[in-house]
């Protein structure tokens, strides 16, 4: 049995209980995605707006779910405010990678990913996975709404 506290490491349960750009944006400007995970009953509403320069300005987390899926989406909130579509992207990428691939496997070292690397911890438990990268899908169906 893998060890809880491999799950609910101390930042992750942070998150949780003091959730960061928790709330709503105007739309428009901003894009609102729905994410609904049918496993574990996690919803998460993503508002994210964009600047003319192609960076994130703002965004604001909605929603109800497990620890783990909240954490995850206030986490992930935090690591791209601010960024480039393309560095969302990136991390996105090196997010979904950590959390299926054993050991990384990808140029991205846990270290790029910053406080989101406390998240994978979670991968020990597979049916939590989708938990963690929920958020992810839901801001990226957001970022591609027109
Ligand atoms: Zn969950």
């Amino acid at each position: 049995m893998p060890a809880l506290e491999d799950l609910y490491r101390e930042i992750v349960l942070d998150h949780y209980r003091n959730p960061r750009n928790r709330g709503e944006l105007p739309c428009p400007p901003a894009k609102r995605a729905k994410g609904f995970n049918p496993l574990c009953g996690d919803e998460v509403i993503v508002f994210v707006e964009v600047d003319e320069g192609g960076r994130i300005s703002d965004v604001r987390i909605d929603g109800q779910g497990c620890s783990i899926s909240q954490a995850a989406a206030s986490m992930m909130s935090v690591s791209v405010k601010g960024k480039t579509l393309s560095e969302a992207r990136e991390l996105e990428r090196a997010f979904k990678t950590m959390m299926v691939i054993e050991g990384g496997g990808s140029p991205s070292s846990p270290a790029d990913l910053g406080d989101l690397a406390a998240l994978q911890g979670v991968k020990k438990f597979p049916v939590r996975i989708k938990c963690a990268t929920l958020c992810w899908n839901t801001l990226s169906e957001g970022l591609t709404t027109e």
